[in-house]
């Protein structure tokens, strides 16, 4: 059994998930899948079981009584060796009908799994050191950061071996398996934000301060950020934490998290709702308890946003090196694509891919006399480095094709909706849309330029698929989320009406002006 939250006494105020939780610590479920229910069918799972299925980054896909699962695989800081992404493209194909969906927080995942295969999907990821654990649940989550860590000539420290340990730290660690709701952390050194630091519960931004007059590189804290129905940009601490005490802080703010996070209503669980009530000072002070002092804040070294962006072909901060993005219409590729992409990166670069909480690949470290070859490679006509305008900036979640909660669908009517924009409309700059099946916003719909989020109306004719739009939102300087227009748009009239949005934009913006400050 895992750690008992100080709430045990106040069992009364406890929300039902809290309860099953005190029953049996979420990662008891993994052992149970492997020695039980996998041998004994779907129909053997209880329901109070089925909902811990979340600690083994599993969840139940729609509709319910099918029986079928979907998983999602820890990529931490989204960075792959090509066995790696060869092991999850075997996977795709031997039990996930070829599906491979990249997510928005660089993870990769699978649809159509059955109860009885998920132990040799456990194995296999184990073997090539990946893991679906904790992905999901009331846990700590994949940790994002910057897909070029250790590539990137806009780094200013590589924190691949940082993400590393802290992945380390918490990954199967029964002190942190019972957190009040999901937590997700951030850390990226990329000066452009390529971590998305405002929308997680902990996030670590490059910084610089001058101590004992010594430059030291390190990171500003942030906290309590978060989506879904009630967003909160995170608050930054005034705190400068050097890259060693990385690990000793995000403990600490976890533990924080764990003792005195709110456990009575699910909804009211995130980090973001007590640190919208103690507010950053106060937060600071209980942190420092337990950490002793903190050097105050330095100077921020974040001088943009890139949203995860890096199509193209790119320097890498190795001479003579390259990385080449690669545009994932929606996120979603097939097994094979995937096996192609290892494949490529083996014979071109040293077998590193990355994914990108944009929902799109790069291949990494290939040669500058190589870049010719692998550009004319077939799978890149597709997969391509140089994507049309609004196909290279959609995003979307998985929607009511195999969501729980989705209200429409989403992902191939978000491709439909880029293409028929790239076949209707020039413009000289990205416009990023995101659309999302219903509030819990996990395609990230507030941080879009132009955000969708699906909803039901009904209609003569019936309930019938609809969109609310929003517009401006943005990270990084002036990070704000988008914010909502009036009406709601069905389904079939969006594409005209997005159209026309765009069209309006183009005629009336100003020079310089951006679809953020339009
Ligand atoms: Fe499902 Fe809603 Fe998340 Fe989309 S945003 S994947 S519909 S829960």
């Amino acid at each position: 059994m895992g750690y008992k939250p100080v709430w045990e006494a106040n069992k009364e105020k406890l929300n039902k998930m809290e309860i099953v939780k005190l029953q049996k610590d979420g990662l008891d479920i993994i052992e149970d899948i492997r020695d039980n229910f996998s041998k004994n069918g779907f129909d053997s799972i209880p329901a109070e079981d089925m909902d811990l299925f979340k600690w083994a980054g599993v969840y139940q896909q729609k509709p319910k009584s099918d029986g079928y699962f979907m998983m999602r695989v820890r990529i931490p800081s989204g960075i792959l060796s090509g066995e790696q992404a060869r092991t999850l493209a075997g996977i795709a194909r031997d039990y996930g009908r070829d599906l491979v969906d990249i997510t928005t927080r660089q993870a990769i995942q699978f649809h159509w799994l059955t109860v009885e295969q998920l132990p040799d999907i456990f194995d296999r990821l184990a073997a090539v050191d990946l893991s679906s654990f904790e992905a999901c649940g009331d846990c700590p989550r994949t940790i994002v950061g910057n897909p070029l860590a250790g590539i990137d000539p806009y780094e200013l420290i590589d924190t691949t071996s940082l993400v590393k340990q802290l992945s380390d730290t918490f990954l199967g660690n029964r002190d942190f398996s019972n957190l009040p709701r999901k937590y997700k952390i951030s850390i990226s050194s990329n000066v452009y934000n390529a971590g998305h630091a405002e929308i997680n519960d902990l996030a670590f931004t490059p910084a610089s301060k001058v101590i004992n007059g010594e430059e030291v590189i390190g990171f500003h804290i942030w906290v309590g950020g978060g989506l879904s129905a009630r967003p909160y940009l995170a608050q930054k601490l005034d705190a400068f934490i050097r890259p060693e005490e990385v690990v000793e802080v995000s403990v600490a703010v976890t533990e924080i998290f764990r003792d005195y996070g709110y456990r009575e209503k699910r909804h009211h669980a995130r980090l973001k709702f007590l640190i919208a009530d103690w507010g950053a000072e106060k937060f600071l002070a209980v942190l420092k308890e337990k950490t002793g002092e903190l050097e105050t804040a330095g100077d921020d070294r974040t001088i943009g946003w890139n949203a995860g962006y890096f199509t193209g072909v790119h320097k890498q901060r190795q001479e003579g090196l390259n990385y080449v993005g690669l545009s994932v219409p929606v996120g979603r590729l097939d097994a094979n694509e995937l096996e192609e992409l290892a494949r490529l990166a083996d014979q071109y670069g040293n077998g590193s891919l990355r994914t990108c909480n944009s929902q799109n690949i790069v291949i990494a470290d290939i040669p500058d006399a190589s870049v010719p070859a692998l550009l004319k490679e077939r799978a890149l006509e597709r997969l391509t480095p140089e994507p049309k305008h609004f196909t290279a900036f959609a995003v979307s979640c998985t929607g009511n094709e195999f969501c729980n909660l989705a209200l429409v669908e989403t992902k191939e009517r978000m491709r439909q909706l880029a293409s028929f924009l790239d076949e209707n409309i020039e413009l000289d700059e990205p416009i990023r849309m995101h659309m999302i099946g219903c509030p819990n916003s996990c395609g990230q719909r507030n941080i879009a330029d132009i955000g969708f989020q699906g909803a039901l109306v009904k209609t003569e004719d019936g309930m019938q698929a609809a969109f609310d739009i929003f517009v401006g939102g943005t990270l990084g300087l002036e990070a704000k989320f988008n914010e909502k227009l009036k009406g709601r748009i069905l389904a079939e009239k969006l594409p005209h009406v997005v159209l026309q949005l765009v069209a309006f934009y183009k005629e009336e913006k100003q020079e310089g002006e951006s679809f953020f400050h339009f």
